[in-house]
Parts: C-alpha cells; structure tokens; sequence
C-alpha cells in the first residue's frame, strides 16, 4: 500500500488530497496551522475568485514562457471545471470571474476540507514540516518532534505572499536542499509607492488606463478601476502592472505610471482634446475646475488642477495655450514616479519560484527527485488578477492527485 503525504492543507495541497486518495493508499495532509485553508478565505475580498472564463495564456507569466501551453490549455482547464462541477460548487458567473453562488470563500473552503475528510484522507493540523530526506527510496518528513516514512509526497506550501496565513517562503528552502533551481521570487499583485503622493485623492476609486512606460518605452497598458492611498496607487489594474514593477526597479530601471482619467476618448488624437475642452467649456459655460468634477471624483480634479498650477474657476478658452497643454497633459497622462511596492506581505502572490522546466507538465512531478511532486504558488508562474492564481493551484493540485492515484 502506498503511503502518500501532502504537505501543506491550501488551495493546491486541499485538491491534490482529495484526488490523491483510493482504496489502496494511504495519504496524510500536513497543515502548520490549526486549520486549512485560512489563505483561501480571504481570495476575492472573501468571496473567492476562483476561476476565470478567459483562459488565454497571456494572463500567465513565467519565467519560462513557452512551456506555459503545456500547462494551461483547453484539456486542462476542462479538469478544473469538471473538479468544480463534481463538488457541487454552482458558480456565479460576472464579466468573466467566477464566484461560489453563495458569494462566500467559505462555501469552497469548506466543501474542499469535507471532502478530504470524507475521501478517507489523514489530516494532521499543527504539523509544520521542518525537513525532507530521501534513503533508500523512501522520503522522511520531519517536523521538530515527529517523523513520517513514506512513498511520495506533494509539496503545496505557497508561496512568501501573507505569510501570516502559513505560506512563509519555508518551501523554497526545503526544495532547494533537494536540488530543486528556485527562479528569484518576487512579490506580485500588490500595490505601488510613488515619488509624490496627494492627500486629497486619498480613499478615491476612479475609472482610468494606467500605461506602465520603463525606461522610458511603453512596457504594458491596464484599463480598470485605481484605488489612491496614501502611500501611492492600488486596485486590479495597479496589481497588473506591479509584477513588471517590481522587476525592473530591482535592476534599477525608472518605472513611471501616467494615469488616463478620461479613458473613454482613448479613440481621439492628441490635438482633438482641447476642442473637446472648448466645446464643454461653451456648451456649459461653466469653469474648468466644475466641467470636470462633471466628469470625474472632484477630489482628482482638486489634484489635475492643483498639478497643472492654473486657475479652475477660469473658462478652458481663458487659459493660455501653455497652461491649457499642461492641464490636458495632466488630464490624460498624469506622471507618476514609482519609488517602491509593497512586500511580500500585501502581495495576494509571488513570481518566481521553482522552475518549470524541472517539472513534468503533466504530473507535476519534479525530475530531480523522483515520486517527489510540486504544486501551485511554489511553481515559477504567476497569473494576473481575476482566478487565475487560484487556476494554478487547483489544476497543479489536479494533476499531482491524479498522478500519485495512478489514474
Ligand atoms: C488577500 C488575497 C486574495 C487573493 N484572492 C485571490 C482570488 O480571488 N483569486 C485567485 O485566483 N487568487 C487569489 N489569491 C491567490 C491565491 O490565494 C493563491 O494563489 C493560492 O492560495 C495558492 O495556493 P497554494 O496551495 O500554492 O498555497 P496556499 O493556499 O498559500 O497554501 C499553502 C499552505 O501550506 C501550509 N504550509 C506552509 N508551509 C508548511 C510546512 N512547512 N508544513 C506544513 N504546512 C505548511 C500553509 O499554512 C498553507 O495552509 C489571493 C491571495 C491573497 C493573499
């Protein structure tokens, strides 16, 4: 009989369980925490974003691009769904996120543990593996007062990202003693400091397209809606760029973000805009300042206007043309320097990781060691905002199962 052991009870460890479990194995689910699951109850503001409609493979990121179709493609996907249908989880379906019905990451966190207790599978909490040894074939896994002997395990201890739910970076170490190449982890999906920042946007949601130029030269652009904090710019489309961020500064690369507050006349040329100015500005025959806050937050405005050093309460006509490139600049293209990210502990994941060619794509076992398998964040490749990441875990958690099951 085989003796099978998973350590870590997250959102790749939970499935890879439950798959992993038949009449003639043994498996054991370490946990460090008195509980599983516990980052997987704050995805998607509680709500649980676990998939995602639009499965095209630009939404993943690796530092080994091309071997991403290998994993991510139709037959795959298909697996997740089907996971999903088979655990009885109805999704409620908004622009292509899917959400549990109930709205709540407790209605998957739950039906995930259910199901691993009812497969038959041993769950351990308060075990936090320390070290892996391989003799004769066998593995020992060991925390600081136990020992396990068995056949294969799947590591699925997450990444560095909120270690304050257990994924503390702690298996990079232990897979690198077993040889495994760790591509340089970074956080990802996290919000960004800026040189200046503006009191007055301070807790203002705003609609905007965010261009990310490096160096100078248009590195990527994200349409969405901006949180301003006070310590810089956050939101989905903020998250989508901060990866790219977080990169080139650690090799010493400027990094600006300009912000496009009215991202609706994206189609129109640069010229065309002061005639729109112009013909708001006479059509209402109101001041600058109260023809935008028609428009957009007024507490940007109060910022654009602050900016551009000119008078709001004059007409857009009354402004001189040097005045009026500046507030159109500001408007469209608002510069902000990024100075820094946040870390690894406001980060929702991490890039980097081990590296996808030491990984049979289809198993997720790892060709270094063999019987020893490797599942979601700890894997070098990262996916955007909106299910992706959580995509990662449940399909490497799928495979890796379905692998050690000898399906
Ligand atoms: C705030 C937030 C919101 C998010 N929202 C979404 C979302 O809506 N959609 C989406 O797709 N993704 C989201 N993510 C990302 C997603 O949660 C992760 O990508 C996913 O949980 C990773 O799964 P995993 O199995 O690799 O690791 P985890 O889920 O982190 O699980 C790892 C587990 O291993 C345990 N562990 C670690 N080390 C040991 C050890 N040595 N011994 C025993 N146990 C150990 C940990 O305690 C933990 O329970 C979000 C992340 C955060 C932080």
């Amino acid at each position: 009989m085989d003796k099978i052991v998973i350590i870590g009870g997250g959102a790749s460890g939970l499935v890879s369980s439950i798959i992993s479990k038949n009449k003639n194995n043994k498996v054991i689910l370490l946990e460090r925490n008195k509980d599983c699951g516990k980052k997987l109850l704050m995805t998607g503001n509680g709500r649980c974003n676990y998939f995602n409609s639009n499965q095209d493979i630009s939404n993943y990121h690796s530092n080994n691009p091309l071997l991403i179709k290998e994993f991510i493609n139709t037959k795959n996907i298909y697996k997740v769904l089907t996971f999903f249908d088979q655990l009885g989880i109805t999704p409620k379906i908004k622009d292509n996120l899917y959400y549990p019905f109930s709205k709540q990451a407790v209605t998957i966190k739950n039906a995930l543990v259910e199901e691993v207790k009812r497969s038959g599978v041993i769950i351990k909490n308060s075990f936090l593996v320390e070290d892996i040894k391989k003799e004769n074939n066998k593995f020992i896994v060991k925390s600081s007062n136990e020992e396990i002997i068995c056949d294969k395990v799947i590591i699925s201890t997450g990444s560095k990202s909120y270690p304050k739910t257990g994924s503390d970076g702690n298996g990079y170490k232990i897979l690198e003693k077993l040889d495994h190449k760790i591509n340089k982890v970074y956080p990802n999906l996290m919000g960004l400091k800026t040189k200046f920042t503006y009191k007055d946007w301070v807790g203002v949601r705003s609609e905007v397209k965010l261009s990310l130029y490096e160096d100078n030269k248009l590195k990527k652009c994200e349409y969405g809606e901006a949180q301003f904090t006070k310590y810089g710019i956050s939101g989905i489309c903020t998250f989508n760029l901060s990866g790219y961020v977080v990169e080139g500064l650690d090799n010493n690369k400027r990094e600006v973000i300009k912000i496009n507050f009215i991202p609706f006349l994206d189609y129109i040329e640069i010229n065309e805009y002061k005639e729109w100015l112009l013909n708001k500005t006479k059509k209402l025959n109101l001041s600058i300042s109260k023809v935008l806050e028609r428009i957009i937050n007024y507490k940007l405005v109060n910022v654009i206007i602050k900016e551009s050093n000119i008078d709001g309460d004059k007409l857009f006509s009354e402004l001189t043309r040097e005045e009026q490139n500046k507030l159109i600049e500001n408007l469209i293209s608002f510069n902000l320097d990024i100075i820094d990210t946040n870390s690894f502990d406001e980060a929702q994941t991490c890039s980097g990781g081990v590296s996808l060619e030491e990984i049979n794509l289809n198993t997720m076992e790892s060709k270094i060691v063999n019987n020893l398998y490797i599942t979601g964040e700890l894997l070098d490749i990262v996916g955007d905002c909106g299910g992706y990441n959580l995509t990662i875990a449940w399909l490497s958690g799928i495979l890796a199962g379905r692998s050690v099951n000898n399906d």
